[in-house]
């Protein structure tokens, strides 16, 4: 039996454990706390602190300077893997409301084009144009 992360410590997110496995010179230093060689720079000594917050997100910090952008490219990791549950944008319209208003703008554009866009139809395509900024 051979677990994947293997001698390291136990780990607690699916997110923690993606980045840390991706990881150099992994240890523990602390409670919710690692520290590993930077994979952005050229790193002797690890300088790569990792913090694992409550909400389970993953805060990097590099002592030489490197950005966490920089630090999840050079381990083919996005941003977006450093937080648990791939959360979409708060603000703005929800994808099924752009795809709803993307029927309907495809659907008046055709009744337009066959001249048959009037009246109320007209106006909820003129609407669907507005919240899509289509020109
Ligand atoms: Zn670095």
């Amino acid at each position: 039996m051979k677990t994947r992360s293997g001698a390291l410590a136990p780990v607690g997110s699916a997110c923690l454990e993606k980045v840390i496995s991706c990881l150099d010179k992994v240890r523990s230093s602390g409670r919710n706390r690692w520290m590993a060689r930077c994979p952005a720079h050229e790193d002797r000594s690890p300088s790569l602190a990792i913090t694992e917050t409550s909400d389970g997100v993953v805060l990097l910090k590099c002592f030489a300077g490197c950005t966490a952008h920089q630090i999840v490219n050079a381990i083919g990791l996005e941003m977006r893997d450093l937080f648990p549950g791939s959360t979409p944008a708060r603000s703005g319209p929800s994808r099924k409301a752009v795809e709803h208003e993307q029927m309907i703008y495809r659907i008046g554009k055709a009744l337009s084009d066959q001249g048959r866009l009037a009246g109320d139809d007209l106006q909820r395509f003129e609407l669907a144009k507005q919240r899509l900024g289509v020109a």
